[in-house]
């Protein structure tokens, strides 16, 4: 007995020193996965690798690669999941408020009019095709849903019940508001996350669940798959693939106060920026009206949508002032920009005159009870309070990032070259929060983003499977693929300066919260440069991790997610600096007009680890893709 206890020691011993060996690893792949692994070394690193071929493989499980992962699986290729949480942990499970599509199950509906809120919801930095192609395609994919088994809320006739959201007209916005939003009680996410595990289980996808993705295996411009580690025994993978998909969401968490969850930490969006290629748009950030003051936890904007009003401290509803048409339905960043004004000028509720009130008690018990159940429960858990009575403290807070990997509306990932021109970059598809594609533009709609997920999941998935064949050959890589990465995951691993990840992530946040916020200035704007900048050279030069292990080390995983947030804010603080103009939920106080003719393009912006962020810009896609089918929406001043 103490023979076997000593071994056992020595192998943990020695796993936490070096990670396991090949040979001890190949137990903890499955039956199928392990027929597909082969092991390599990469010459100079101790790290042992195994080395996996498929068809395709998506990063990310939320509706978005689970999306893309249903729908390549279904066609029949060998289809790889890589995902770091659990898949229904992914944050499309906080998903409250619902998916837009123009079913008129409520009123008369068109789904061209949901083009036209879109695009102007956008302030016009949407691309007008992929507009086109995601509000057409909104009832296809809900009906999609519903048949996959989602459990929408009903009408009482039994149809889908759609809720009003912020920014959604009727008759291009002459025809009042639009009740355009299907959802699963205030719990639609949730619905739809467990939803599409169970499609993509049935279609048997490959999942690779808690496997951290490293970096992007690149060579000659074109993506060959990607390098993994598994949190759990710390061992690490080459998936190698003719065809990427990245879905890894989106970067709240570089800021402090967010609704995300803290996994959203951009990772997609550095690792293609390690690769040499640019993310688009990254001034872009949203913030959400009604963030639980304090908790920062979200509050749908569905409860708005259900008759929840905004109270200032005078017991006013405000927002009359602001939109008179729309009131508190505007589009998010109106609705922010008007709460932050109140604060700003003495308005604000509390005895800190600091936040606004949501004011939810006049609306019938059954409406809380039958539509708002989580609300209802979050509330009390994070301000203690009963919304049958008194009103909900809130404040604006980050919710999403519009900004992200470029694409076309198919999914293929976007570059441009030094020259200017554009290009498809091969094997590579980006969907969801982390790409850009873009449709939500400068500022993204409620409920458009769980249907943007959903639509272009599937339509990555659909253009990967029209032009690739089952076992299609692999590109040729060298045989060290990887090893810059294996290099930087070993500095980082020994990194032994003086301050811990977590602090040099507050140091970050807390800069972006302060100086990159709602309101922008090119002085507050410098600071946060400044300072985004300083922690990058701290992250250099004094970073600390002192778990050296590879097995479950949330010390080293933190420090990784933290160096892609890195990333994402330098990106967002720096081209927020250059865009001079007000657009969406980019407000520059200096600059408070939205200049049509020098900035209606898309920002792109490009930064390799240890270099200074470079900036470069690209055309709006300002044509639909069938002008007989669904006209242009003309750029005009936005009002609400
Ligand atoms: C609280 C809240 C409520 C919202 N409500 C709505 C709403 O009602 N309607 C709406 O339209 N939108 C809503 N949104 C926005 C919307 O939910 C998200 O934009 C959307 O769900 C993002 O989906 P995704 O698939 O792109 O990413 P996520 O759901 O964030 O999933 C990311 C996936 O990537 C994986 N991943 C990330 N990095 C790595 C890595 N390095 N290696 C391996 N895997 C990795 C994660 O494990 C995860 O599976 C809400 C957002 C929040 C935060």
């Amino acid at each position: 007995m103490a023979r076997l206890v000593r071994s056992f020691r020595k192998i943990i011993d020695s796993r936490l020193r070096h990670g396991p060996s090949p040979s001890q690893t190949r137990t903890y792949l499955t039956q199928s996965q392990r027929r597909k692994a082969t092991t390599a070394s990469v010459p100079k690193l101790s790290f042992p690798l195994i080395d996996h071929h498929y068809d395709a493989i998506v990063v990310g499980a939320g509706g978005a690669g689970l999306r893309a992962a249903v729908g390549l699986a279904e066609s029949g290729l060998e289809t790889a999941c890589i995902s770091k949480l659990f898949p229904t942990r992914s944050h499309t499970v906080a998903a409250q408020g619902g998916i837009n599509a123009a079913l008129g199950n409520m009123t008369e509906d068109d789904w061209r009019w949901h083009m036209h809120d879109t695009v102007k919801g956008s302030d016009w930095l949407g691309d007008q095709d992929a507009i086109h192609y995601m509000t057409r395609e909104a009832s296809k994919a809900v009906y999609e849903l519903e048949n996959y088994g989602m459990a929408f809320s009903r009408t009482s006739e039994g149809k889908i019940y759609q809720r009003a959201l912020g920014g959604q007209s009727l008759k291009f916005g002459e025809g009042g508001q639009a009740y355009r939003t299907a959802c699963a009680e205030d719990r639609t996410g949730h619905a739809m996350l467990h939803t599409l595990y169970g499609q993509s289980l049935k279609h048997k996808t490959n999942f690779f669940i808690e496997y951290f993705a490293l970096d992007l295996l690149m060579v000659d411009g074109a993506c060959a798959g990607v390098l993994c580690l598994s949190m759990e025994d710390g061992t690490l993978h080459r998936m190698f693939a003719r065809n990427t998909v990245l879905a890894t969401g989106g970067y709240g968490r570089a800021y402090f106060s967010c609704t995300s969850a803290h996994t959203s930490t951009g990772d997609g969006n550095a690792m293609v920026a390690r690769a040499g290629l640019p993310n688009q748009d990254m001034e872009f950030v949203q913030f959400h009206p009604s963030g639980i003051y304090g908790a920062g936890v979200l509050i749908t904007e569905g409860a708005r949508g259900e008759g929840g009003y905004l109270l200032n401290g005078n017991g006013e509803r405000f927002m009359e002032r602001y939109a008179p048409t729309a009131k508190d339905l505007a589009s998010r960043d109106v609705v922010s920009r008007s709460m932050n004004m109140e604060i700003k000028e003495g308005r604000g509720c509390g005895p800190e005159k600091d936040h606004i009130h949501l004011q939810l008690s006049h609306l019938p018990a059954e409406v809380i009870h039958e539509r708002l159940p989580g609300i209802a429960e979050t509330a009390n858990i994070f301000s203690g309070i009963d919304i049958t009575r008194e009103p909900i403290p809130v404040l604006p807070t980050v919710h999403y990032c519009m900004g992200g990997i470029p694409t076309n509306y198919k999914g293929q990932v976007l570059s441009v070259a030094e020259d200017g021109k554009e290009r498809i970059v091969d094997g590579l598809y980006a969907a969801g929060e982390s790409a850009c594609v873009s449709v939500h533009g400068a500022n993204r709609l409620g409920a458009n983003s769980l249907l943007d997920i959903v639509v272009f999941g599937r339509a990555s998935a659909l253009h990967i499977a029209e032009n690739n064949e089952k076992g299609a050959s692999h590109l040729k890589v060298p045989d060290d693929i990887g090893k810059e990465s294996l290099g930087d995951l070993e500095r980082i691993r020994t990194a032994s300066g003086d301050i811990p990840s977590a602090k040099l992530r507050l140091d970050m946040q807390k800069a972006m919260q302060t100086d990159v916020a709602v309101f922008r200035t090119e002085d507050s704007l410098a600071a946060g440069n400044l300072a985004v900048q300083q922690v990058e050279r701290d992250f250099a030069d004094r970073l600390s991790v002192t778990d050296r292990s590879l097995i479950w080390n949330s010390d080293l995983i933190e420090t990784l997610e933290m160096r892609n947030l890195l990333t994402c804010a330098s990106q967002t603080a720096k081209s927020a600096l250059a865009r001079t103009e007000s657009r969406g939920s980019h407000a520059r106080e200096d600059f408070p007009e939205r200049d049509d003719g020098t900035w209606m393009k898309h920002t792109l912006s490009w930064q390799k680890e240890g270099e200074d962020v470079r900036i470069g810009y690209r055309p709006v896609v300002m044509t639909t893709l069938d002008e007989t089918e669904c006209a242009t929406v003309p750029p005009k001043k936005r009002s609400y």
